[in-house]
């Protein structure tokens, strides 16, 4: 009798958890994530290297364009460590072509300030410059990047935070716009997919998005179009990580 009791209390608490996950996440799709900016903001994700756009932010891309954001794209590198760089650069505009950024939008920085090398560290300032300059000139209202963690730790991904940090700190961007930082989270977590949504609900401050399946396997395809990457270990990326179906976000 006592297993029978334990196991309808273990029930219970399944079919509560299951429940409250259930109620939070249609409440968080049902309203539009406080403090980003509306209807038509120039939205600018930042990132080291081609293929981070697809690995990392299709599920902030994706959720933006439903929130009808214009959006562009910064890449810091052309991604030549292993001198693939003109053929990664082809791949990140096909990439773009499925997360719905207009080539016109998008501008890919490939000189020997920034290169792709783990071992390197960017220049802060010289990269705060650079990202400065581009967001003055294209009246960009938010920009988005990677956090002090950089998802997988690449020093390349910390100095982009670096960047914006400064910029932000210092008061250097223009008025009425806002920084979001993609949240780096422990290796477990990154590679559960959708199992952690409920730690997503539980821990995310700011903004979350969360795909669809339709916009999961648009997520795959951009991913599929990084060919030169698309080693054996990153075909199981695609299958488990959460990145290509959650992301959560912290503003500055
Ligand atoms: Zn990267």
């Amino acid at each position: 009798m006592e297993a029978v009791g334990f196991l309808c209390l273990v029930a219970a608490v399944v079919a509560w958890g299951f429940l409250w996950v259930w109620d939070s996440w249609e409440r968080m799709r049902s309203q539009e994530p406080a403090g980003v900016p509306g209807d038509g903001s120039k939205t600018l994700l930042v990132i080291a290297h081609p293929d981070d756009e697809a690995m990392f932010f299709a599920p902030t891309l994706l959720g933006l364009a439903r929130l009808r954001h214009r959006l562009s794209l910064l890449c810091f590198s052309a991604g030549n460590y292993y001198n693939q760089g003109e053929m990664r650069k082809k791949e990140l505009l096909q990439s773009c072509d499925v997360l719905g950024i207009p080539r016109s939008s998008i501008m890919i920085i490939d000189n020997r300030d920034f290169p792709d090398d783990p071992g390197v560290q960017w220049d802060t300032e010289r990269v705060a410059g650079t990202l400065l300059q581009h967001v003055e000139a294209n009246g960009i209202n938010l920009v988005v990047t990677f956090d002090a963690g950089g998802v997988s730790g690449h020093r390349n991904h910390v100095a982009l935070y670096a960047a914006v940090r400064t910029l932000h700190s210092e008061g250097k961007l223009p008025k009425g716009c806002s920084v979001l930082t993609l949240q780096s989270v422990n290796v477990l977590r990154k590679y559960i997919s959708l199992l952690d949504l409920p730690f997503s609900l539980l821990h995310t401050r700011d903004v979350l998005f969360v795909l669809t399946s339709k916009e999961v396997a648009q997520a795959k395809r951009a991913m599929s179009c990084h060919r030169s990457q698309l080693l054996w270990f990153r075909r199981l990326y695609l299958l488990f990580s959460r990145y290509m179906r959650i992301n959560s976000l912290h503003f500055l």
